[in-house]
C-alpha cells in the first residue's frame, strides 16, 4: 500500500474515506473513538495544506433517514480538531461547493448509505464521488472488508492511498496474531450474527477456544433445538451453525438474562422469552477462561449493553480480556463502545469489528487490495 507521505497533497483535494459510523444518543455522538481514530490522518493533510473532504458511512439506512445524518459527526469532528468542518448535506453534485475549499479546510459529507449504489460498489456512483477531488485515501478500515463503492469502486478513478489508520491497523493485526501464543481464545458476540458467523469456521481452526455470546448465542442454541422464545437470530444459519457445533471448540452459554432481566438457564427459556444479555454464570466460566489465555480476540458484545442491567455480561468479559496476561485485542464499533466507559487497558484496540475478523481469518480484505493490487 502506498502512504499518504509518499504524495505531495498541497492545494490538492484529498477525498478522505473515514469510518465515522459512530453510535448515536439523542443526535450526538455516544462514543468518538472512531473519529478520534482518525484524526492523525486529517491533521497531517490539513498541515500539508491539502482541501480536506470526508467520505463516511452511518448505520443502516435505507434512503435518506434524517436520524442518520452526519451533522452531528461533523460537530464533533469540529471540536476534536479545535477548527471548522463545513458540512454538505449529500454527497453526490456537491462538486461547485467542494471546489470553493480552500487549502487546509475539511468538509463532511453527507452519509453515503443514503445512496443504495454505495453498497453495489456501483462504478457509476464512484466516479460520481472521485470527480469531487484529485486524490484518494482509505483510512475507513472498519469497512475495507466490504467491496463498496467508496472503498472500492472509486480507486479506479483516483490515484489512491492508505490513510495512517489504516497503515496502523494492518501493521498491528498482523503482527499481534501471526503466531498466536496458546490457548488462544476468540471472543465473539454482537448482532451482526449473518455477516460474522462465516468466519467462526476458521476459527474454529486456529483457536482453541471459541466463546460465543450476544444475539449469536441464539443461532447456535436454535439449531440445537433449544427454545429460545423471541430472541434473535439468523434463520437461514441455522444448519451452518448446527455443524459448526460438531467442534467441541465451540462454547455456548449455560444461561442468559431475559428482558424482564430473570436469569434462566438456556434449557429453561419460554417461547414468550427474549435474551439480552449471558447470564452470571456464564459470564463467569467465560472469564476463566479468557484469563488462562494468552491471545485472546474479542469482537462484539455478549448482550445489549445499551441498556442496563443487560451490560453486565459485556463488561465481565471485558475485565478478563483487559486481565489476561497474554496478548488482548479487541475490535468492533460497539466493543469499543463498550468498554470505553470501563478505564480497561488492551494490547491493541481494533476500529474494525468484521474487517478484524475478516483480517484475522486471513482473508483479502477487497478495500485493502485494491491498495496494494491496483482494481
Ligand atoms: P461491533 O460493532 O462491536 O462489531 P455488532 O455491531 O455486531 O458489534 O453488535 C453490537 C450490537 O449487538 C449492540 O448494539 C448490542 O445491543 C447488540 N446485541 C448484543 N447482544 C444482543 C442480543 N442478545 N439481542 C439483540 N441484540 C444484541
Ligand atoms: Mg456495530
Amino acid at each position: 500500500m502506498r502512504s499518504i507521505k509518499e504524495v505531495n497533497v498541497r492545494g490538492k483535494t484529498v477525498l478522505v474515506r473515514v469510518d465515522f459510523n459512530v453510535p448515536l444518543k439523542n443526535n450526538r455522538v455516544a462514543d468518538d473513538s472512531r473519529i478520534r481514530a482518525s484524526l492523525a490522518t486529517i491533521r497531517f493533510l490539513i498541515k500539508k495544506k491539502a482541501k480536506v473532504v470526508l467520505l463516511s458511512h452511518l448505520g443502516r439506512p435505507d434512503g435518506f433517514v434524517d436520524s442518520l445524518r452526519l451533522l452531528p459527526v461533523a460537530k464533533k469532528l469540529e471540536s476534536l480538531l479545535g477548527k471548522t468542518v463545513h458540512y454538505i448535506p449529500d454527497c453526490i453534485g456537491v462538486n461547485s461547493f467542494v471546489e470553493k475549499l480552500n487549502q487546509g479546510e475539511v468538509v463532511l459529507l453527507e452519509n453515503l448509505r443514503f445512496y443504495s449504489e454505495e453498497e453495489k460498489d456501483d462504478k457509476v456512483f464512484a466516479e460520481k464521488l472521485a470527480s469531487l477531488g484529485d486524490i484518494y485515501v482509505n483510512d475507513a478500515f472498519g469497512v475495507s472488508h466490504r467491496a463498496h463503492a467508496s472503498v472500492h469502486a472509486i480507486t479506479d478513478f483516483l490515484p489512491s492511498f492508505a490513510g495512517f489508520l489504516l497503515q496502523k491497523e494492518v501493521k498491528a493485526l498482523s503482527g499481534l496474531l501471526k503466531n498466536p501464543l496458546r490457548p488462544f481464545v476468540v471472543v465473539l458476540g454482537g448482532a451482526k450474527v449473518g455477516d460474522k458467523i462465516g468466519v467462526i469456521g476458521s476459527f474454529v481452526k486456529k483457536a482453541d477456544a471459541v466463546l460465543i455470546g450476544g444475539a449469536m448465542m441464539f443461532t447456535f442454541l436454535k439449531s440445537v433445538k433449544f427454545e429460545i422464545g423471541k430472541s434473535l437470530f439468523e434463520p437461514d444459519r441455522l444448519s451452518f451453525a448446527a455443524s459448526l457445533l460438531k467442534s467441541k471448540k465451540i462454547i455456548l452459554p449455560v444461561d442468559v438474562v431475559v428482558k424482564d432481566r430473570r436469569v434462566l438457564s438456556v434449557r429453561h427459556m419460554k417461547k414468550s422469552s427474549v435474551g439480552f444479555d449471558i447470564g452470571p454464570l456464564t459470564a463467569i466460566i467465560y472469564s476463566e477462561i479468557i484469563k488462562k489465555a494468552k491471545t485472546v480476540f474479542w469482537n462484539g458484545p455478549m448482550g445489549v449493553f445499551e441498556v442496563k442491567p443487560f451490560d453486565k455480561g459485556t463488561a465481565a468479559v471485558a475485565r478478563a480480556v483487559s486481565a489476561c496476561s497474554g496478548a488482548s485485542v479487541i475490535g468492533g464499533g460497539d466493543t469499543i463502545s463498550a468498554v470505553g466507559k470501563l478505564h480497561l487497558k488492551f494490547t491493541y484496540v481494533s476500529t474494525g469489528g468484521g474487517a478484524s475478523l475478516e483480517f484475522l481469518e486471513g482473508k483479502k480484505l477487497p478495500g485493502i487490495a485494491v491498495l496494494k493490487y491496483g482494481n
